[in-house]
């Protein structure tokens, strides 16, 4: 493990070495700092402690390497996760970054190597976990050695009321009393307000200043569609994406399983992830998605923090996730190279009933149930919109877009509504008049006046309701009651095998007192629903002819050298860098260095190998 591969004390002369800007250029190969960087940068520069709340993809490692270069002594960085940190170091190194992470898996020989580089004040950061750094064991590894700041990555895991909450990052509060003086920065993509407090009381970081960006996400593409026949709605999505990588997101490992299987048979290679598979090939599975082109991995929740892959084109949804917040947090694993990405959702009323269900069955206490269900609704209500996808997203974190944002579905293919009225006070007066005793199917034949054993045997049949709506046909009710639910006008009971009960709110309907909207649901088989879709996104959807396929020799060149480092091909360079390549064909050191993403270190290893393949391409 050599430590002391480092370019950056030979490259620069001492004023630069302090200098942010000339860091960015001359390690990052980066020519301006984007947004807030530069702000964090030179607040946590100057000793002050910041929280910083970006969306993904915005360029948080930045905002802790560059001042741990800047400042005196190592960074420390708290990241949750073992096994990401090796990539993350080895990211590092091809840069020229005196780098190492800290964990279990050194051998005795490692760890001591570390702890000479860093009484040495040789080694600029240190990946730790959150358990390790307030250990006894850690303050005497550092003695007396400077240290430059704290990073505290995925600070949102300290907020029970967040989705990744971890008991051991309460204890990082201590950092602030042990190790006076030294600046720490926090960093989430995690925006609620609540989880902002938490991260600010339970850090002790009320000093710190806070810095915020909008978090919307232009690149990525929203798009969710009603579940009809959801392998092969995924198997469409899918081939807009061939060549590329992605997540699937499966409620249940048993379904994780299933699809990853049933893909492979599909001709599309996918892997499963969730936490009941033997650790070791989790960990085999996660390195592949990570170190490979075109690979789906279908996967629970488990799987996703702290990925930093760049090129994840597209997200996947065959369930409905719990929150708007879990949405967007798994969405967001796209595209995090600013890339066109395209995230989907297939969503119907059999989600609605499951979660409200697993609200009910979790036994906490009755105000936790109040805000999961508020949580729901409010996610409910982003799939059911008939407006801007993005605008009703951000609107949820507080922030105010003009809406018409070109690049979610129903502003590609505005969704029609009707007025439900009429059909509301059909469908909720078949629930009331047979009892409150049935699930959809049964109602949905009373109105459509089926003469079957049940409805006979009930005496359904007897009824006024019965065939009140056989102008309709019985998929428009599906989706009236899905809407009747998503919307709270009725419930299911679990109990009673999933028989729909109606709220209060059905009350104003049925006195005419509250007009309903419904949205049309589109076609779900065929060539409509495609036409619907944002267009294919890729990094090479912007190349053409030659271009491209300069772009797949040098996606060639980069695969090889990454196999033979063992390191994810992003490590080398990222898509953004090879499409600059292709398309601005660089022919000396000098026109490399120009490229977004070539700096001095990464010349020096792979500047050569990538001229060679520009130059053999002569158009
Ligand atoms: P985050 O942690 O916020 O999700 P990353 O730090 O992984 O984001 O950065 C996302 C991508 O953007 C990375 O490929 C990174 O190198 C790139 N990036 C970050 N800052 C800049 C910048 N100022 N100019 C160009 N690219 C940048
Ligand atoms: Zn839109």
């Amino acid at each position: 493990m050599p430590l002391t591969e480092n370019t950056t004390d030979l490259l620069f002369d001492r004023e630069d070495a302090r200098n942010p800007l000339a860091i960015l250029s001359q390690i990052y190969g980066y020519s301006a700092f984007r947004g807030k960087q530069a702000a964090v940068v030179d607040r946590v520069v100057s000793g002050g402690d910041a929280v910083v709340l970006f969306p993904t993809g915005a360029g948080k490692s930045l905002c802790f390497q560059i001042p741990a270069l800047c400042r005196d002594g190592v960074g420390i960085v708290i990241s949750p996760l073992i096994a990401l940190m090796r990539d993350q170091v080895e990211a590092l190194k091809q840069l020229g970054i005196r780098a190492a992470a800290l964990n279990s898996s050194l051998t005795r020989e490692e760890f001591v190597h570390v702890r000479q580089a860093i009484a040495g004040g040789d080694l600029k950061l240190l990946y730790v976990t959150p358990e390790r750094v307030v250990t006894p064991g850690f303050r005497e590894m550092i003695g007396n050695a400077r240290i430059a700041l704290f990073a505290i990555d995925e600070a949102h895991c300290v907020s029970q009321w967040g989705h990744d909450f971890r008991p051991e990052y309460r204890e990082l509060g201590q950092l602030a009393e042990q190790y006076p003086g030294v600046p720490r920065i926090a960093l989430t993509a995690t925006a609620d307000p609540h989880t902002r407090d938490d991260i600010i009381d339970r850090l002790a970081l009320r000093s710190a200043e806070v810095f915020t960006t909008s978090f919307d996400r232009p690149n990525i593409a929203y798009e969710i569609v009603e579940r009809d026949q959801p392998r092969q709605q995924l198997l469409r999505f899918l081939s807009r994406h061939k060549g590329s990588s992605g997540i699937v997101y499966c409620l249940s490992r048993a379904k994780v399983e299933d699809t990853a299987e049933w893909l492979n048979g599909q001709g599309i290679r996918a892997l499963a992830y969730h936490a009941g598979m033997e650790r070791h090939v989790r960990d085999a599975n996660q390195d592949a998605f990570l170190k490979e082109e075109d690979l789906c991995l279908v996967a629970t929740v488990a799987f996703g923090m702290g990925i930093d892959k760049p090129n994840v084109r597209y997200v996947a949804h065959l369930d409905l996730p719990g929150s708007v917040e879990a949405y967007y947090q798994e969405t967001g694993r796209a595209g995090r190279d600013g890339l066109p990405s395209e995230v989907w959702m297939a969503y119907g009323m059999a989600d609605v009933i499951q979660r409200r269900r697993m609200i009910d069955e979790a036994g906490s206490a009755d105000d936790v149930k109040r805000v999961e269900r508020a949580k729901l609704n409010a996610l409910l209500a982003i799939c059911e919109t008939p407006g801007c996808r993005r605008q009703a997203i951000l609107a949820h974190f507080g922030e105010t877009h003009q809406g018409g944002c070109g690049n979610c579905d129903t502003c590609l293919k505005p969704v029609e509504t009707w007025d439900g009225t009429e059909a509301a006070i059909k469908a909720l007066a078949a629930v009331y008049r047979t009892g409150e005793r049935f699930g959809t199917g049964h109602l949905i034949d009373v109105l459509i006046g089926t003469v079957n054993e049940k409805t006979t045997r009930f005496g359904h049949v007897n009824m006024p309701v019965f065939g009140a709506g056989k102008d309709i046909p019985s998929k428009t009710w599906q989706s009236v009651y899905r809407q009747l639910l998503a919307a709270g006008f009725v419930s299911v009971d679990h109990d009673a095998f999933g028989a729909l009960r109606l709220e209060p709110e059905a009350r104003a309907v049925f006195k005419r007192e509250r007009e309903v909207r419904f949205r049309k649901d589109r076609p779900t088989t065929g060539k409509a629903s495609r036409s619907a879709s944002p267009s294919s996104a890729s990094a090479k959807s912007a190349l053409q002819g030659s271009d491209m396929e300069l772009f797949e020799a040098l996606r060639a060149a980069r695969t090889a050298i990454a196999k033979e480092l063992s390191v994810p091909p992003y490590v080398v360079f990222p898509d953004t860098t090879l499409v600059a390549f292709a398309t601005e064909r660089p022919r000396s050191r000098e026109a490399l260095l120009g490229i977004s993403g070539v700096g001095q270190s990464k010349l020096e290893r792979y500047g050569d190998a990538f001229l060679q393949v520009i130059r053999a391409h002569q158009p």
